[in-house]
């Protein structure tokens, strides 16, 4: 931060807050709630700016990849879900192995690193569908690292197959699975979690579930889904239970602010997010989650121009090319389905940042910028575990 922009900030009444951060301080329960409402968005952003600054310099993240999602039949029935059908709904389907493979072969032509795959809690496939599709595409690309299944899919899993959490991650592990997405936190409060998605497992079992993934090697995100009934105090709430879980795992790769999108869903009533609102997310999670290696900037959520502007406001990666995504198209989401490495490249450099092309685990890929990534300085914020683990996923549960 240079002399004038701290100046902004003190001037603004962030001045506590800033000695906090410069000095590598921890943010607490209170600094959290007063970034959120603080009118000055600047002074909030410059702060995360900061904070981005001092642990990736100018580089920011893309990954080549696939989402695909295998099944949108659902029986969670959450409120806030445009995606889920019941099983004889006639636009219900499940990708077979086989249509997993004709989707991925149909994209053998691009340099392909990750395969995002989620999808609904669907009582009728059994756990070898699960393995099945899993190793159909370890086949088809070996090298490629299979990033799938919500903690509320395992816990799904566990629960029909009368298995531990534990013997699902192993089994899917075995099989070829090589990290978890981190959707279907939503917020990780007892009130959100009874008024929108009380037919999956609460923020107890979820945090559990990705502590489980983390001992046994598989690397996660966490997303924060807010814009719906949360409060303030809720969202601060869910940094808080992230940032002591990772103090505990250091499992977690990025952190993923979603915003709501209301369109088709039971709560079309509520507005559209903002672009100020997903800048204040980006720039707020990248200051209370001090342990969190990166920030990522959705673009499929928040469209390309507004992840954009995020890569000045705490965030460092894009995430993917992506391909045919379609869990939040269903709830209205503008956004393209897909975006080629080089418009994702163009809109870092655009963005006056230097575009590094990674594999899940946030290790750099192919040619590198010249520029890196600075030292660490000792007044920077914590230590930051795990610069190098898996890759993050999808907002909502699927
Ligand atoms: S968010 Fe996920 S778990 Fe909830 S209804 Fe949609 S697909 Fe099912």
């Amino acid at each position: 931060m240079n002399r004038l922009q701290r100046l902004h900030v003190e001037r603004s009444g962030l001045g506590a807050i800033a000695a906090k951060v410069l000095a590598g301080e921890r943010l607490d329960r209170e600094d959290g709630l007063l970034l959120y409402r603080h009118p000055d968005l600047l002074a909030v952003g410059a702060l995360a700016n900061h904070v981005r600054e001092t642990l990736h310099g100018d580089l920011a993240y893309y990954i080549v990849n696939q989402h695909i999602n295998h099944t949108n039949v659902c029986v969670a029935g959450c409120k806030f879900c445009a995606f889920y059908r019941t099983a004889k709904q006639p636009d219900a389907y499940v990708l077979s192995p086989r249509d997993v493979e004709r989707r991925m072969l149909e994209q053998i032509h691009e340099p392909i690193r990750e395969i995002h795959m989620v999808g609904g809690v669907n009582p009728d496939l059994p756990f070898d569908y699960y393995l099945e599709v899993i190793r159909t595409m370890k086949r088809v690309r070996p090298e490629v690292h299979v990033k799938a299944f919500t903690m509320v899919e395992i816990a799904a899993m566990a629960e029909n197959f009368g298995m531990s959490v534990e013997e699902v991650l192993r089994g899917l592990k075995e099989a070829g699975l090589g990290s978890i997405p981190g959707g279907g936190a939503e917020i990780l409060t007892d009130h959100a979690h009874q008024v929108l998605f009380k037919g999956k497992i609460d923020h107890r079992a979820w945090m559990e579930i990705a502590k489980t993934a983390h001992r046994l090697g598989l690397k996660s995100n966490a997303t924060m889904m807010y814009g719906h009934v949360e409060t303030l105090e809720e969202r601060v709430e869910h940094m808080l239970l992230l940032r002591e879980a990772q103090d505990e795992t250091q499992g977690f790769m990025a952190f993923i602010p979603l915003a709501f999108h209301p369109e088709n869903t039971r709560l079309s009533h509520l507005p559209k997010p903002s672009a100020a609102d997903e800048l204040r997310n980006l720039a707020v999670g990248r200051l209370m989650l001090d342990n969190f290696p990166h920030v990522k900037a959705y673009w499929i959520m928040m469209t390309p121009r507004v992840a954009q502007a995020g890569l000045h406001f705490g965030a460092d990666d894009l995430d993917g090319t992506v391909v045919t995504e379609e869990i939040y198209h269903r709830a209205g989401s503008t956004s393209p389905q897909r975006i080629s490495r080089r418009q994702l490249v163009v809109l870092i450099e655009e963005a006056g940042r230097v575009p590094v092309e990674r594999d899940t685990l946030y290790n750099p890929v192919g040619p590198q910028p010249d520029r890196a990534a600075p030292e660490r300085p000792a007044q920077s914020t914590r230590p930051i575990p795990g610069a190098s683990g898996p890759e993050a996923g999808m907002g909502i549960s699927p």
